[in-house]
């Protein structure tokens, strides 16, 4: 895969339902958005997708 690929990553907390969708690059393997933590807290629970951008 390329490594410069950008993805748009889907993340929806799963203690209190909030979404973000944020843009995203493929760093060694993993898609990197900078996401650290729902405005709950929560950093651990999360419901993700994400898409790649041709
Ligand atoms: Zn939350």
């Amino acid at each position: 895969m390329n490594e410069q690929s950008k993805f748009i990553v889907n993340i929806e907390c799963s203690h209190c339902g909030e979404r973000f969708i944020l843009k995203g690059r493929m760093k060694k393997g993993k898609v990197e958005t900078g996401f650290k933590r729902c405005v709950c807290d929560n950093q651990d629970e999360f419901d993700i997708s994400q898409e790649e951008l041709s």
